[in-house]
C-alpha cells in the first residue's frame, strides 16, 4: 500500500457508487437522499483505499442507522421525514474537514462513549462486527495523523466529522 495524491471526493463518491444498491428504495422505505456539499478541495498525500474504507465504514453506518430508525413505523410516517445522508467537505487551518451526517436513530451519551471501542456492536450477530468504527479512527489518526470525531442526538442523527492534515501526515 503506498501513498498517493488522492482526491478524496473520488472516494466519497465511488463509495457511494458501491453503496447504491443500499441507498435506493426498498419495501421498507423510500431511497434515501443524498446530499454532497463539496468545497474545493486540495489534494491530499494519503492511502487512498484505506480511507475510502473509512468512508465506506461510516456511510454503512448511517444507512444501518437510518433502517433502524425506521423499524416499527408506517411508510407514511417514514415518507414525512425524508431519510437523509448529508455529506460537507472544508478545508480548515491545513485540515481537510468532511461532515457524514444522517438522520437516523441517533445515540445516547453512554452509546456515543464505546462506539470507537475494538468489536464494540449493538447489532444482531451477523449484521455488525463492532470493527468499522475502530478501524477508521486507526486509520485516520495512526495512518493520517488526523482526527474522527461524533456528534449525535438520541432520535435525531448522528454526524462523524473526520479531519486530516493535508501538509502533516504520517508513516
Ligand atoms: P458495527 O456497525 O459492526 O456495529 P461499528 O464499529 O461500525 O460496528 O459501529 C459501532 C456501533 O456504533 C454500532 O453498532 C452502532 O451502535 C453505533 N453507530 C455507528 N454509527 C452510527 C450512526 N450513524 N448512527 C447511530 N449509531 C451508530
Ligand atoms: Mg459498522
Amino acid at each position: 500500500d503506498a501513498k498517493h495524491k488522492f482526491n478524496l471526493h473520488d472516494g466519497i463518491d465511488s463509495t457511494l457508487m458501491i453503496l447504491h444498491h443500499r441507498l435506493k428504495a426498498n419495501n421498507r422505505r423510500p431511497a434515501i437522499e443524498v446530499i454532497s456539499e463539496y468545497s474545493n478541495l486540495p489534494e491530499i498525500e494519503c492511502f487512498p483505499s484505506q480511507l475510502n474504507q473509512v468512508f465506506m465504514n461510516i456511510l454503512a453506518n448511517a444507512i444501518d442507522a437510518l433502517d433502524e430508525s425506521n423499524t416499527g413505523r408506517s411508510l407514511k410516517e417514514i415518507e414525512a421525514d425524508t431519510n437523509k445522508i448529508t455529506i460537507k467537505t472544508s478545508v480548515e487551518n491545513n485540515n481537510v474537514k468532511i461532515s457524514i451526517a444522517d438522520n437516523g436513530q441517533g445515540m445516547s451519551e453512554e452509546l456515543k462513549s464505546k462506539i470507537f471501542d475494538y468489536l464494540f456492536t449493538t447489532k444482531a450477530v451477523g449484521k455488525g462486527t463492532g470493527l468499522g468504527l475502530s478501524i477508521a479512527h486507526q486509520i485516520v489518526s495512526e495512518k493520517h495523523g488526523g482526527t474522527i470525531k461524533v456528534n449525535s442526538v438520541l432520535g435525531e442523527g448522528t454526524e462523524f466529522v473526520i479531519s486530516i492534515p493535508i501538509i502533516k501526515w504520517r508513516e
